[in-house]
């Protein structure tokens, strides 16, 4: 699949359920309202959308949510998603979650061909983590972590850099990581969905703020380590671990965009930053053969934008894009 602009588009994103255990403050607002069963893609019709995806050329495939590990029987697509791999057809499942169900998971999924997960987690002090969270505990989400590095998974941990939240934590952060051998990526949040009482305005840390004073205790080398994602990345002398930038609001990263995202109603969203999207169901749903939804897909690539354009600032205190981050998977 290649789009206007030359781009090979290699990496799906799906995101199998809209629904959490958490409900992060900067991603959701506390009273959600989640979408009618009858709207989500079952099981099999995400295994019919993703397989048809992995035809077209798509070789990585990351499962998110909501929080994937949440849906119930999610383990009957991750395995059946892992034949792929056997093929070769597919060179990379994976899955980003909150932590909450690994110790429950976390063996299966290694033992299905899933090598590597990226964990969020914004801080390691049990107060704030369940602040951020609204229902989340810390305890839990570790003891996730730790069951997975048991289960030889590959850990990266995604921390959302919030101001006046866990800025007083990087450091804490890339030491925490280092002595685990976890690498660590944070991420400037990005303006997605009304949230409800705390404004953007207010949690809003420009990353080049994070790094200069990462800079004050770590050396951080530069890499051009990629893993397919937006990430910078750098090299924490120290800790021989790295460090990842994504900075969607200082550094326009979308010319190197290889990925599309699904959501759990079979919307294929061709730009997070963008509402532009394809309908996948309604071909999904038309017949038994995969000729619509083929087409389909043709068509929504085809008209890939170019790139995004968020904002933060007083001037625009509505969010960038109205869907949550929940929805399109982050
Ligand atoms: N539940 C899973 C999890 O917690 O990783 C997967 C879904 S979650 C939406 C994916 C990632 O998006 C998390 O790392 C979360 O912190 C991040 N995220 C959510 N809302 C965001 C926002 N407005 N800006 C930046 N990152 C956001």
């Amino acid at each position: 699949m290649i789009d206007p602009f030359g781009r090979h588009i290699s990496y799906l994103r799906v995101s199998v359920t809209d629904r959490c255990d958490f409900r992060c403050v900067y991603c959701m607002a506390e009273d959600m309202t989640f979408l009618p069963k009858a709207e989500i893609l079952s099981l099999e019709e995400l295994d019919r959308a993703c397989s048809a995806f992995i035809r077209k050329g798509v070789k990585k495939l990351r499962l998110t949510g909501g929080e994937p590990l949440v849906r119930r029987n999610i383990m009957s697509l991750v395995r059946a998603l892992g034949r792929h791999l056997k093929t070769g057809d597919l060179d990379e499942l994976t899955l980003t979650t909150n932590g909450s169900q690994l110790e429950r998971y976390a063996a299966e999924l290694k033992e299905v061909g899933v090598r590597r997960l990226n964990v969020s987690l914004d801080t390691l002090d049990p107060t704030k983590f369940t602040a951020i969270t609204r229902w989340g505990k810390l305890d839990q989400v570790i003891a996730g972590i730790e069951a997975a590095k048991r289960a030889g998974l590959e850990v990266k941990i995604n921390a959302v850099a919030l101001k006046g939240v866990n800025d007083d934590e990087f450091d804490d952060l890339v030491a925490w990581c280092g002595e685990r051998d976890y690498d660590l990526t944070l991420i400037e949040v990005m303006p997605m969905g009304e949230i409800g009482g705390e404004a953007r305005l207010e949690q809003y840390l420009p990353l080049s703020l994070v790094r200069a004073s990462l800079n004050r205790r770590w050396t951080l080398d530069e890499t051009d380590y990629r893993t397919g994602g937006p990430a910078r990345y750098y090299v924490v002398r120290e800790t021989g671990k790295r460090v990842g930038l994504i900075t969607p609001m200082t550094h326009n990263f979308c010319e190197s965009c290889n990925r599309v995202r699904l959501t759990c109603t079979g919307t294929l969203y061709m730009c997070l930053g963008q509402h532009d999207s394809a309908d996948l169901r309604a071909p999904l749903r038309a017949s038994e053969s995969d000729a619509l939804l083929e087409a389909a897909i043709d068509e929504a690539i085809a008209r890939k934008p170019k790139g995004h354009d968020f904002i933060i600032d007083r001037r625009h205190q509505r969010p960038a894009v109205t869907r949550h981050m929940s929805v399109t998977g982050g």
